[in-house]
């Protein structure tokens, strides 16, 4: 670890996580410098945080875009190298004067640098929960037999990992949660924007609809997840990985408030839960300061004005992503990554107007139909599996059409 501030490398600068980390970062900037920024193509935006954050590296994904950052950041008498592709993102994750690194790329596009950042044995804020579902026996090895710490963002897991015991949330792998004492892990879900909305409504809802979230504010991506429900069922997959939990040993309860961001049951009957706001800075507050705590901009909880905290059942008819969710973790090998990857297209589709709300629990069932389950669990055959479900997502597409 450095001296002085720690260097931190944030995946995914210009997202909703990446932007909530900025904002951590720079109140306590005695604490943590930012030493490298990635973006797709928000070109402006990475020229904001350039300049007023200062890092060493920029990546961006083309070439076009790099050479236009460069231009202005030049003009600007700023001193940050811009590099673009994959391998740039690779290289700033593994930078040897990288302490930790944010993973807060969405999708599997994040996977391959969140991976390297795990066998160079880095503090990993992992946000990046596809990462799991594509590659989670993979990654959690890599990160157990590198040493790297893990501190999961997703403010269920970041809520369970508080929760556990701590000499079993740093080593999973050593352990099982019954030996740790612990019954099941409770994951929280708000319900989504239409946690009430009757079923023979559903195939209307509009896009504008669909990312606006009651009681979050995310990049759109996870917004449809969280109102089809499909989030719940990615976070099912990563909290079976992160905390080496069965998924029989892991519930799901809908908690509209929000406030509870998930618990773990013991065996003597207690109960330990996380509340707060919600806000992602609290989870990424306590990743990077982690075992320390540090102010994250954070309104505190107000209970007497919350008032009531409610909780009910899914509704898997209504909601049949977190089903299928469940199916392919029990069917293994290759299958989450083919969900995850029919789920991302089924989401872009969505999202361009191309499909319907229902057609993507639909377009998930049918791809994982269509994809046999392989059961080699190496990258080339995950990321092989990956690649052929977006194929047969999109021909789906094309015969609905
Ligand atoms: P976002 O869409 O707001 O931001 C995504 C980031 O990834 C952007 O910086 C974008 O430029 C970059 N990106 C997109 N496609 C890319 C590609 N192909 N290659 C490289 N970079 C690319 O997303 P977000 O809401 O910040 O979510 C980021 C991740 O964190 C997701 O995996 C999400 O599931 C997870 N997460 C988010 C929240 C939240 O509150 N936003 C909560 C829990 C978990
Ligand atoms: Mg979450």
């Amino acid at each position: 670890m450095s001296v002085g501030p720690q260097n931190v490398c944030i995946l995914g600068a210009t997202g909703s996580i990446g932007q909530s980390t900025l904002d951590v970062i720079a109140r306590h900037p005695e604490r943590y410098r930012v030493f490298a920024i990635s973006g797709a193509t928000q070109v402006e935006k990475l020229i904001q945080i350039a300049l007023q954050h200062h890092p060493r590296y920029l990546v961006v994904l083309d070439a076009a875009a790099a050479t236009s950052i460069a231009a202005a950041l030049k003009a600007a008498h700023c001193l940050t190298e811009v590099l673009c592709g994959a391998d740039a993102l690779i290289a700033i994750a593994t930078a040897p004067e990288v302490d930790a690194v944010m993973a807060a790329i969405v999708g599997a596009a994040g996977m391959p640098a969140t991976l390297a950042a795990a066998k160079a044995g880095k503090r990993i804020l992992l946000a990046n929960k596809e990462t799991l579902v594509l590659a989670g026996r993979l990654f959690m090895q890599a990160a157990s037999a590198s040493g790297a710490v893990l501190l999961p963002i997703d403010s269920e897991h970041n809520a369970i990992f508080q929760s556990l015991p701590e000499s079993y949330r740093e080593h999973p792998y050593q352990q099982s949660l019954t030996t740790a004492g612990v019954d099941k892990l409770i994951l929280t879900a708000s319900g989504g924007p239409f946690r009430t909305r009757p079923a023979e409504t559903l195939a209307s809802i509009t896009p504008a609809e669909a990312v606006k979230h009651p009681n979050w504010s995310m990049g759109r991506k996870i917004s449809v997840d969280s109102a089809s429900l499909m989030n719940k069922g990615l976070e099912v997959i990563e909290a079976h990985w992160l905390f080496n939990a069965p998924v029989a040993q892991i519930e799901v309860i809908v908690h509209p408030q929000s406030v509870i961001h998930s618990m773990v049951q013991y065996r003597d009957g207690s109960v330990m839960a996380q509340l707060g706001t919600p806000d992602m800075r609290t989870p990424i507050a306590y990743g990077l300061a982690y075992p320390e705590r540090i102010a994250a901009g954070v309104k505190p909880l107000d209970l007497l004005s919350i008032a009531r905290l409610e909780f009910e059942a899914p509704d898997l008819e209504r909601f049949p992503c977190l089903a299928h969710a469940f199916a392919a973790i029990a069917q293994g090998g290759a299958t989450p990554a083919v969900l995850n990857a029919a789920n991302e297209v089924a989401v872009e589709y969505f999202l361009a107007g191309a499909i319907r709300f229902t057609q993507i629990p639909e377009l998930i069932a049918a791809t994982v139909e269509q994809c046999h389950a392989v059961s080699d669990e190496s990258l080339e055959a995950l990321l092989a599996a990956d690649q052929l479900a977006r194929s047969t997502a999109l021909q789906l597409i094309g015969r609905w059409s």
